[in-house]
């Protein structure tokens, strides 16, 4: 016959749960849903073998439910069972002080709660005959409670009590000894976070693959405890590694694999092969697999290939001597370290590829400078020789000349200065370039400037017949800069403006001072430039007008860039404003500033 329980417990949802439970456990069950319908049914002697009941319920509570039924029915009262929270520890007490039989805490296993029933009714059948009447007072918690129970009765409680106890302190052990790994988790997690820290700042400041590399493979090996890593670059020919970094291997080793083939059994080459991490953690495994490494070195190996956009730049490894598993964190990190790897050795690949390039341009200046150089002394000194002769002959030193080889001589004359004048550019321009031009920093005059280029222009502005003339900016403008340069700038300038002026034109050089700056105008009335090429002539070898006009001056458009590039470097600037038919006005600007005369003493 099955044993029927009958459930006290004000919410239906629990009541039905525990009734499929039970039922399915081969009990029949009767479910009370307050404390007073199930003592009214006890009470006109429904056959119930257990209680079930719960303890806070509106109305009867289940100590009051249990304190009345075993008052009215003693010893023939059926077992009570009470659920519990034990959110209070009287509870306990209380369940004995009502006379309870046993209880269990909520939320319950089911396999408790069956054990407990089990149990109780177990314990019921033995001592059906010996039941001590009466109460014992006792304290508890600072109460009284007055304990009705029989001694089996509270023992079993006791027993299900300590039994509570045990569970519980396992429960908390477990948690604590869960908590501490936890705890170890969250200190390792923050501990890789600030050194993840560290290697971007460190990578940030490496330039070379080889710097790049020894960053991540240092701090590998730091986090990990591993042993020892080192890191490779695919080879240019890309059928080997070619190692950058590495940390903890013997010279010999090192040496060894300098250059990997990439058909090497190593975790290395597999990386680069497959593309992805591997990750190896049993000596056996590495053997089986790795022929190529050192037997029983290293008994686990993490290694992985720097990939950036889909190309294979190289790979790296960390290895241990110890074997040891990997969580899917160490696998994570491992990736993370991997990646910002790869990325900045793509940075240093293409700042070491300008490097390079820039090395090379400076390289090629530097020999391009030296030969202009050398070329440029190797023509001067026979140009020079024949300037010399030209002269002698024209004297008449080497005999009379007629007049028909005196127009050849100033021919040749001409001709030796042009190009004297080409060879003298040339060099100028190279220097530049290759930025090997020093420059003085002197407090200049403008007025003896201006005075000085008259006396050099002034002859070939008469033998043209262009008008010359300049106006003095008072004696006590002076401008900062190389003396010479801005002398060879002036004349460059000047000669331009004679060059391009026709016969009967003329030539004005006129200065101001606007706050700072000195401003040097060289303004003539020739044949002007258009406008679309008014930047292009400062550009070398760009030669806007050629021509009848140039006549015997012709250049070859490097004058005007010389003479740009020379201000600028003294801090100032070149310009021009010009008309086609209506002249040009070239502007040199530089640093200047006014210098009082001291003041006449006495009086
Ligand atoms: P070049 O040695 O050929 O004169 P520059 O660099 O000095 O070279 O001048 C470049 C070009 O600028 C000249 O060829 C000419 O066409 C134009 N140019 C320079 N100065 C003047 C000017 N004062 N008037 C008209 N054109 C000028």
């Amino acid at each position: 016959m099955r044993e029927r329980i009958l459930i006290v417990e004000d919410s239906r949802t629990q009541a039905e749960a525990l009734r499929f439970l039970l039922e399915e456990h081969g009990f029949e069950v009767v479910v009370a849903i307050s404390g007073e319908a199930a003592l009214e049914a006890l009470r006109l002697g429904a056959p119930v073998e257990i209680v079930v009941s719960d303890i806070v319920m509106p109305g009867m509570s289940g100590y009051d439910l249990c304190r009345t039924l075993k008052g009215e029915q003693g010893a023939s009262a059926p077992p009570v069972i009470l659920l519990t929270t034990l959110s209070d520890p009287t509870d306990i007490v209380r369940g004995l002080e009502c006379g309870a039989d046993n209880y269990v805490t909520k939320p319950y296993l089911p396999e408790q709660l069956l054990q407990r029933i089990g149990q109780v009714l177990e314990t019921r059948r033995l001592r059906r005959e010996a039941r001590t009447p009466g109460s014992t007072d006792v304290q508890f918690m600072g109460s009284t409670f007055s304990i009705s129970s029989g001694k089996e009765q509270i023992l079993d409680m006791l027993l299900s009590s300590f039994e509570e106890l045990v569970r519980a302190s396992d429960a908390l052990k477990k948690s604590r000894a869960e908590m501490a790994v936890l705890h170890t988790r969250a200190e390792d997690r923050a501990e890789r976070l600030s050194r993840l820290q560290g290697v971007t700042e460190a990578l940030s400041r490496a330039r070379t693959s080889a710097e790049v590399a020894s960053v991540v493979v240092t701090n590998a090996r730091d986090v990990f405890g591993a042993d020892a890593g080192f890191a490779a670059l695919l080879a240019p020919t890309g059928d080997a590694l070619e190692t950058v970094a590495s940390v903890g291997y013997s010279d010999a080793l090192v040496a060894r694999w300098q250059r990997i083939p990439l058909d090497a059994a190593l975790p290395i080459t597999e990386a680069v092969r497959t593309s992805e991490v591997c990750v190896f953690g049993s000596a056996s495994e590495l053997a089986e697999r790795f022929s190529d490494m050192e037997p029983a070195a290293h008994q686990a190996v993490l290694a992985a290939p720097f990939v950036v956009g889909g190309t294979t730049l190289g790979a790296w490894t960390i290895s241990f001597r110890r074997a040891r598993g990997f969580e899917p964190v160490d696998r994570e990190f491992f990736l993370t370290l991997t990646r910002q790897c790869a990325q900045a050795l793509d940075r240093a690949r293409l700042f070491e590829a300008e490097r390079q390039a820039r090395a090379e341009a400076e390289e090629a200046n530097r020999v391009k400078a030296q030969f202009l150089a050398s070329m440029s002394h190797d023509l001067r000194t026979p140009l020079n020789a024949i300037g010399g002769y030209v002269e002698l002959m024209e004297l008449g030193i080497r005999g009379p000349v007629t007049d028909a080889q005196h127009t050849d001589l100033q021919r040749i004359k001409r001709n030796q200065q042009f190009l004297l004048a080409l060879i003298n550019d040339v060099l100028n321009f190279a220097k530049l370039e290759a930025g090997s031009v020093v420059y003085a920093s002197e407090k200049v005059s403008i007025s003896s400037l201006l005075r000085d280029l008259e006396a050099m222009v002034k002859p070939q502005m008469d033998a043209k017949r262009v008008g010359y003339g300049w106006s003095p900016c008072g004696e006590s403008i002076y401008v900062r800069g190389d003396e010479e340069k801005i002398q060879q700038v002036l004349t460059n300038v000047a000669g331009n403006a004679l060059k391009f002026t026709p016969a009967e034109g003329a030539v004005e050089v006129s200065c101001v001072v606007e706050g700072d700056w000195v401003k040097l105008r060289i303004q003539d009335s020739g044949i002007g430039i258009a406008a679309d090429k008014l930047e292009a002539i400062f550009d070398p070898f760009i030669q806007v007008q050629s021509g009848e006009l140039a006549g015997d001056g012709v250049g070859i458009g490097l004058g005007l860039a010389i003479s740009r590039e020379l201000v600028r470097a003294m801090g100032g600037d070149l310009s021009v404003e010009s008309v086609v038919d209506g002249g040009s006005t070239f502007t040199v600007t530089l640093p200047g500033f006014r210098e009082n005369p001291p003041a006449a003493s006495g009086g």
